[in-house]
């Protein structure tokens, strides 16, 4: 008996991107970019994208900018990023943040 692979010959349907639930455009899922999604917006929470999320809030869309308070906060967090990593002995540079690639950890112990 021999088995034959056969590609699917259905094309995949287009992509449903949910849309935003104020100005209905198309919101792109997260960890994704508008190059993989043209003509999508980032996702702001609650199916909104920013723009419709800061005037839901009644907020200024151009207002870019974060509070005093918000900057002290994520100050802090940063600081407690910071010494754990000293903590726990993790390079501070460096992409690998204190790990080897597999393929070299095997290649060590072959
Ligand atoms: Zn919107």
């Amino acid at each position: 008996m021999t088995l034959h692979l056969v590609p699917d010959a259905t094309p995949a349907a287009p992509e449903e991107l949910p849309l935003c639930k104020g100005c209905k455009a198309p919101i792109r899922p997260h960890g994704t970019t508008e190059s993989e999604h043209p003509g999508s917006v980032p996702s702001w929470g609650d199916n909104q994208c920013r723009v419709c999320d800061y005037l839901a809030c009644g907020r200024d869309p151009e207002d870019r900018f974060i509070s005093i308070e918000r900057v002290g906060y994520l100050t802090s967090v940063r600081a407690d990023i910071e010494s754990d990593r000293q903590r726990r002995g993790i390079p501070a540079r460096g992409s690998l943040a204190g790990r080897i690639p597999l393929t070299e950890f095997l290649d060590q112990i072959s």
